[in-house]
């Protein structure tokens, strides 16, 4: 059994509201996505990693990846994304040698603070489960609404105790995923994480416990707190 990784980071990053997508922006003066790329590469349980990125952007990333490689860039391999974050997955898909029994983890582009114990923990889950990701007990209480033309009201609270935030890393066993992403792209479904699919084929997804520390950089502000959690775990 292999363990493969897909980083899909083909996003244009529009929430940051800057010029550049936001998995090349620089965290501690090296590169988003570099980050998240070393984070797999020191497990040494994966032997693959597939990244999507934006066919513009596939030699930048490239040279990026050459320009700093510590031995991680052997197992690395470039592959063109798509218009959503599931084309981009479904293309490092058809691009993996992997049989249906080994373990593709994917992770987003754009969390670089994943730790090698939590990816481990997402490896050992998949293969008691099949399926699991990591997430977040809720601590906010959540609300339901409905948008209307006056702003949203609340139609209904959810019972904090059954909701967790979905992270990544999210694991599969490659026969699975891949036959749930056949199922959704013949139904025309598209989901915000890859769960979402293999939950809708009738798979179960176990969940890892996740952190606070492997946020997504997503708006402004994110940065600066990624930059915080990066200087405390050097020191
Ligand atoms: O859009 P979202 O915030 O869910 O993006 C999560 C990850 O999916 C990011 O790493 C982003 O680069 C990636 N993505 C992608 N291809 C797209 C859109 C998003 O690989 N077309």
């Amino acid at each position: 059994m292999r363990v493969f990784a897909i980083l899909p980071a083909a996003g244009l990053g529009t929430r940051m509201a800057g010029p550049q997508p936001k998995q090349f922006l620089s965290l501690g003066g090296i590169p988003i996505l570099i980050h998240s790329l070393r984070a797999f590469a020191a497990v040494p349980r994966i032997t693959q990693i597939f990244v999507a990125v934006r066919k513009t952007e596939m030699e930048r990333v490239q040279s990026q990846i050459a320009e700093y490689d510590d031995g991680f860039a052997v197992r690395v391999q470039v592959v063109e994304g798509g218009d959503n974050r599931q084309e981009s997955v479904s293309h490092a898909l058809a691009a993996l040698p992997a049989a249906a029994e080994d373990i593709v983890l994917v992770h987003d582009a754009v969390r670089p603070l994943i730790d090698a114990a939590t990816i481990d923990r997402t490896i050992d889950a998949v293969k008691e489960h099949g399926a699991a990701i990591v997430g977040m007990p809720a601590v906010d209480t959540i609300k339901q609404v409905e948008r209307t033309a006056h702003g949203a009201i609340v139609t209904g609270t959810l019972p904090r105790e059954s909701i967790v935030h979905a992270q990544t890393p999210q694991g599969f066993r490659f026969g699975l995923l891949q036959s749930a992403f056949a199922e959704a792209t013949a139904d025309g479904f598209v989901g915000t994480d890859e769960a979402s699919v293999v939950e809708r084929a009738g798979h179960p997804v176990a969940v890892v416990p996740g952190s606070g520390v492997n946020l997504k950089i997503t708006q402004p502000g994110d940065l600066e707190l990624a930059e915080f959690y990066l200087h405390q775990r050097a020191r």
